[in-house]
């Protein structure tokens, strides 16, 4: 994968230190900046061994995720904390492990990522989410449309929470459960709100090789350890993808241009979900609206393969 590299004068003016970000010059505040020392690796959080439901061990599933090039992974059993030492008792092949799990017990399912210790399920969410806050690691609200209401996490309690770095807008195993495994609708309503939520890609894998390999997060890494990752994936320097690979970003101005290896058409959104502008391309490139609340992108593939930005805002003056 080609780095998508952040537009030189947005880098350089933010690494100068420079005054011009206050002085209401229409900037963009975005997280694909200084893009620089570091490489493209990509990563499935979401990961179900014999640890709890999971049809394999935790080395098979290793395996199967390290072969298909990997360069992270998180075991992620419900209720069961896989820690650093738990994850050092396996052959990573090679692989970052991530420590952390799933807080399933008693309501909406909630993904702790880069955990330093088990957070109990404590059925007010908002309690669980401060209990992370107050340890290490960030939040991701998982499939918030799986289920035959496509509700398992109601948009009232997404609104109602603060302090959760993101939300699963894929998760693959929803694609053979009621529900759906997308959940851009969502995002799309919080971020209108003014929420800044990251949208990630993750498997949800069970059973076998079928499941492996749907959804992931290709993030731009600096430090190949497992806090690295956490924090490139806090930064939002990471794009969600189930098979488009985006190659460039590139933000110059007020101008933003994506450009991808494999996107048959890149959609252009902004609230509420509202396409405007389309390009049947493997790449785009926009002037941000004036009064846009917020912008991101979808690149579209074959089959349902996709890829899709991070937010991008006007930053403040
Ligand atoms: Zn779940
Ligand atoms: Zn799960």
């Amino acid at each position: 994968m080609t780095p998508a590299r952040a537009g030189a004068t947005l880098a350089t003016e933010r690494y100068n230190g420079s005054q011009a970000f206050e002085s209401g010059s229409p900037m963009l505040d975005h997280p694909y900046t200084n893009l620089a020392g570091g490489r493209w690796l990509r990563g499935n959080l979401h990961t179900h061994t014999t640890q709890s439901d999971g049809a394999r061990s935790p080395q098979e599933v290793i395996d199967d995720y390290a072969g298909r090039g990997h360069g992270f992974l998180m075991l992620s059993d419900h209720d069961v904390y896989t820690s650093a030492d738990t994850c050092a008792r396996w052959d990573s092949r090679g692989m970052i492990l991530i420590p952390g799990n799933e807080i399933s017990a008693a309501g909406p399912h909630l993904l702790h990522v880069g955990a330093d210790r088990r957070i109990d399920p404590h059925p007010l969410r908002q309690q669980v989410i401060n209990d992370v806050l107050a340890a290490r690691g960030f939040i991701i609200v998982n499939h918030p449309n799986w289920q035959e209401r496509f509700d398992h996490c109601p948009l009232a309690a997404m609104r109602e929470w603060v302090g959760y770095l993101g939300l699963e807008i894929y998760n693959g195993v929803i694609g053979r459960l009621h529900g759906s495994p997308y959940a851009t609708n969502k995002w799309d309503m919080l971020l209108a709100e003014g929420r800044r939520l990251w949208g990630f890609a993750n498997d949800d894998s069970h059973r076998d090789a079928a499941d492996v390999g749907l959804g992931w997060n290709a993030a731009y890494v600096t430090d190949p350890t497992p806090a690295g990752v956490v924090d490139a994936l806090r930064a939002g320097r990471f794009y969600a993808s189930t098979g488009v690979d985006i190659t460039a970003i590139d933000v110059d101005g007020t101008r933003i241009r994506i450009a991808t290896g494999n996107a048959r058409r890149i959609v252009a959104l902004r609230e509420t979900g509202r396409r405007f502008a389309v390009a049947d391309d493997s790449s785009i490139e926009v002037e941000y609206p004036d009064d846009a609340a917020y912008v991101r992108f979808e690149c579209w593939g074959d089959g349902e393969r996709f890829a899709w930005t991070q937010p991008f805002h006007r930053r403040q003056a």
